[in-house]
């Protein structure tokens, strides 16, 4: 990377490989496709594509579904080529060279690049003993080192932890910051609360078609938000960064949200049952809300799955994240691992 600053010496690109075989619990994606009556009506939309054309670039069709999922008006949405892109946006529109950003960790890693990215700092909140987060832990950090941006992601990236809407608010409340509360799996919690990013003028909310609407495949997040902050994110954002394809797609998608309901259930009932086997073989399993499980077990065990195939997050060792697959693929997983017990 000869041409590369010497700021950025040292950094890795986050990459996840791409895997076409076998059994995938590494990415957090859905198990199954979109509903039928959404890939349906997908077909017939796509095949009438002026593809000679750019895409709308102000979203209009998009934002106005997302706005009337949520019961908000389309200038509190603002969409992009995932939420990874808002993100990067956020960062990139409200820090300055060494400005502070704190965040639990473990989270999201994106997170921590984003601020590299424009020379702010990081600064992680570590979870207790247990590793689970407290509030007030971050609220002490928040007085301790006055951040510009502090990012909240409930259910959070790779812990699965959720936060109450209290403890969310109090966090808010505590400070004049820019809170970025990224909402990425809160399709898969016991209640979503986006609407905190319109509530308060210091919250953007962030969520994504890439997990409950198993869509990752299309690249299209938003951002949900008072007007003020929507217009910044867009004055800031790549025109013409979401494709007409993507556009329509997320829109055919959003306007049947009911249809994924059974969906979404299915895999929160596969979690839970997932979580209590997991237990059962003696396994630390984090509680969580999401559509993943963070386990701590020997190295062992990975190996075991890998040979057959069956592909988990590795953090790093004894650590790991496993996405919750299809009833069948669970059933696997925790053969392949209750087999690895019996062999010790
Ligand atoms: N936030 C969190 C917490 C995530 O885990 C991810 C994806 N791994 C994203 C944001 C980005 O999602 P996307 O860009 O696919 O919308």
């Amino acid at each position: 990377m000869k041409y590369m600053k010497k700021s950025f010496t040292g950094m890795v690109p986050y990459h996840s490989k791409l895997i076409t075989d076998g059994i995938i619990l590494n990415a957090n994606e859905s198990p199954i496709l979109p509903p039928q009556k959404v890939l349906d009506e997908i077909k017939t939309k796509i095949t009438n594509i002026e593809f000679n054309r750019y895409p709308d670039m102000d979203e209009i069709e998009l934002n106005k579904a997302i706005a009337k999922r949520y019961n908000v008006k389309p200038e509190n949405i603002s969409s992009g080529v995932g939420s990874d892109e808002l993100l990067d946006v956020i960062f990139r529109a409200t820090l300055e060279p060494n400005d502070i950003v704190l965040g639990f960790s473990p989270s999201f890693s994106m997170y921590k690049v984003f601020a590299e990215l424009v020379g702010a700092k990081y600064i992680p909140v570590f979870g207790d003993e247990n590793g689970i987060f407290n509030v007030s832990d971050m609220i002490k950090a928040i007085k301790e080192y006055n951040p510009q941006l502090v990012l909240i992601c409930t259910p959070n990236n790779p812990t699965g932890q959720y936060f109450q809407e209290d403890e969310v608010r109090k966090i808010i409340e505590s400070t004049d910051a820019l809170i970025a509360l990224d909402l990425a799996y809160i399709d898969f919690a016991i209640k979503d609360y986006y609407y905190l990013g319109i509530e308060y003028d210091n919250v953007i909310a962030f969520k994504t078609f890439s997990k409950a609407m198993a869509l990752p495949s299309i690249r299209v997040g938003y951002a949900i938000s008072n007007k003020d902050n929507i217009d910044m994110i867009d004055a800031i954002k790549a025109p013409y960064s979401v494709s007409t394809i993507s556009q329509i797609i997320a829109t055919t998608a959003i306007n049947n949200f009911d249809l994924y309901k059974g969906q979404i259930k299915m895999i929160v009932k596969e979690r839970e049952r997932l979580y209590k086997d997991l237990k059962a073989l003696g396994f630390k399993v984090y509680p969580s809300e999401a559509n993943f499980l963070y386990v701590l077990f020997d190295d062992k065990y990975n190996d075991a799955l890998l040979k057959n195939k069956i592909y988990i997050r590795k953090f790093k060792s004894g650590v790991y994240r496993i996405t919750v697959g299809s009833q069948y693929e669970n059933e696997r997983l925790m053969e392949v691992l209750k087999n690895e017990t019996k062999s010790n």
